[in-house]
């Protein structure tokens, strides 16, 4: 997979407002926010999209959703929040490494626009 501003950030070698981290993940706030909260929540692993994960990342596909969860109830998105993968160019994906976009403090409508 080919380097990305996401394994940048990972490595600390562009900056980026950091609100978790563990051993397997990273969560940011995303540099155009969407909304009030706006954080992404990558794997350290590159993994280029959903396209990509194969049944052994079924764990840490499951890891990143709760690590999203939990950022939700710490930043007290008590009225809702989203979570969003983009897939492939159709999909809206822009960076070719795995993340959740996690959206709230302001009702975000559906379908999004
Ligand atoms: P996607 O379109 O689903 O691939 O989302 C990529 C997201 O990464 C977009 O919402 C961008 O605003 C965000 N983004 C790109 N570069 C950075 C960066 N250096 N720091 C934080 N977020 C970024």
């Amino acid at each position: 997979m080919a380097e990305t501003i996401f394994a940048k950030i990972i490595r600390r070698e562009i900056p980026a407002k950091i609100e978790y981290e563990d051993d397997r993940c990273l969560a940011f706030h995303d540099v155009a926010p969407q909304a009030p909260v706006h954080l992404l929540v990558i794997p350290k692993e590159p993994i280029s999209s959903l396209a990509t994960v194969s049944d052994d990342d079924s764990p840490l596909l499951g890891h990143l959703v709760r690590v999203a969860t939990q950022l939700a109830v710490q930043l007290d998105l008590t009225n809702g929040y989203r979570l969003v993968i983009n897939c492939g160019p159709d999909g809206g994906q822009s960076v070719d490494h795995l993340h959740i976009h996690l959206l709230g403090g302001r009702p975000l409508g559906w379908p999004p626009g």
